[in-house]
């Protein structure tokens, strides 16, 4: 479909003739790199993906920042709004790195979604912008115009070591595009093509989240760093271009609320500690490792905080999640399941929790020595189970302790340790008769 502007629209999503990507060959530095430039970008942004790098630890933002981080290269930052440099001053490195002449290899960061330009153009305006720049041709007059950070993503991605989108909004489109956005927002990769490769021949690397976890994007430039330094593998990223030991597992397998899934206990309202699939947790679908991983400085977490998965993570998200507050249509099979099989395992953990809550000395002597409560002794049924469950548990394999035949020492002494060592009948009065 031809639209007014002359583009044409692909699979729904409007292609830009104007702003893709130029093919600019780029001279790399070989070897050690001293320091690296990253350009960091805001389209439909947020600014939450900053907010959360800020946080990293694993490595932290600062060390890179300094050059402390070993075998890293000194990271020089142009943010927006972490930068100190304001104006044409920190436009300056953008203009070098388009002209090829900022000595150093750098990498894009995108944050947001990237909006369709065209359509604001339409009616003379910008979705989102960086810096100005006066208009060629004298029909312009010598007058300016803001340079949306859609065509500064499509002059830097082709020269740059790495493009990665950062945050839902850029890697899958997020939150601005969702059904019935005005902008045409797209992620970074449908806006660059999939014949993107940057000047080190890799397609953006993709690190969702909203907002994703700092550490998840500080350790993936850590890894892709130690790749451009030679000094280690390039990182593996699976088909969407996540790095796949982040990304690899379901958040559910990580949960630690996954026990009560197996149990078959479910949450019916918030504030519960339960599993809480039943009112509305997409955990078991989701790709994340908030849980495992934490928040910000191993701490916090959706699920850890009592909050339910929305699948912030995933290319679906928020269209084929919402509405959030309706469990999943998928998870009535295994919940039903788990219910029914969870009330049998449960009761007989109860009782494997019994025995092993209870010291071997207790079971000999037939008391316990705690002064909070009262601790259940096993009554006959529970021995005949117990009995048969250690023999189970040590068939072909030693029991700990001495078997028959052993009680006594090679020169004829007694060991102790024999079920009457326990009680000294000698001893009538004292702490524990
Ligand atoms: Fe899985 Fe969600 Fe339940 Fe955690 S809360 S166990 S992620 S379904």
């Amino acid at each position: 479909m031809v639209t007014e502007a002359g583009g044409t629209i692909r699979g729904g999503q409007p292609s830009i003739p104007e702003t893709e990507p130029e093919t600019k060959p780029q001279r790399l530095p070989l070897g050690p790199i001293q320091n690296i430039h990253v350009f960091w970008m805001a389209g439909m942004s947020c600014d939450g993906c900053t907010i959360t790098v800020a946080g990293a630890t694993n490595p932290g933002i600062e060390g890179l920042l300094l050059g402390t981080v070993p075998a890293m290269p000194k990271v020089l930052l142009h943010h927006p709004v972490l930068s100190v440099e304001a104006g044409a001053e920190f436009m300056q490195s953008f203009k070098d790195a388009y002209a090829g002449t900022l000595g150093d290899p750098y990498v894009v960061v995108f944050e947001g979604s990237v909006p369709d330009e065209r359509i604001a153009a339409r009616t003379g305006g910008y979705w989102s912008a960086m810096g100005s720049e006066v208009m060629a041709g004298e029909a312009a007059g010598g007058g300016s115009r803001m340079v949306p950070t859609t065509e500064w993503l499509s002059r830097l991605a082709p020269g740059a070591a790495a493009t990665i989108a950062i945050g839902t909004c850029a890697t899958w489109g997020g939150i601005p595009s969702a059904e019935g956005n005005p902008t045409g927002a797209m992620s970074v990769a449908d806006f660059l093509s999939p014949d993107y490769r940057s000047a080190f021949g890799l397609p953006v690397i993709n690190i969702p989240g909203c907002a994703p976890q700092g550490d998840n994007f500080t350790e993936t430039v850590f890894a892709v760093l130690l790749f451009l330094q030679g000094l280690g593998p390039l990182p593996s990223f699976d088909e969407l271009g996540r790095p796949s030991w982040l990304y690899g597992e379901t958040v559910h397998r990580g949960c630690n609320r996954a026990g009560y899934y197996e149990e078959g206990l479910f949450a019916e309202e918030y504030g519960s500690h339960e599993c809480l699939v039943e009112i509305g947790c997409w955990g078991p679908v989701v790709n994340c490792n908030i849980v495992k991983r934490g928040a910000i400085n191993h701490m916090g977490g959706c699920m850890e905080a009592g909050g339910v998965c929305i699948a912030c993570t995933m290319p679906g998200f928020p269209d084929k999640f919402s509405p959030f507050y309706k469990a999943p249509p998928g998870g009535i099979i295994s919940t039903t399941l788990s219910r029914s099989t969870g009330a049998v395992i449960r009761r007989l953990r109860r009782l494997s929790n019994r025995h092993v809550s209870r010291e071997v000395r207790w079971d000999k002597t037939g008391r316990s020595p705690s002064g909070w409560g009262h601790v259940p002794g096993p009554d006959m049924g529970i021995k005949a189970m117990e009995f048969f469950y250690q023999k189970w548990q040590h068939w072909g394999s030693r029991k700990p302790g001495r078997n028959a035949g052993e009680e006594k020492r090679l020169w004829g002494g007694t060991r102790p340790g024999l079920p009457g060592d326990y009680v000294d009948d000698g001893v009538t009065e004292g702490p524990g008769k």
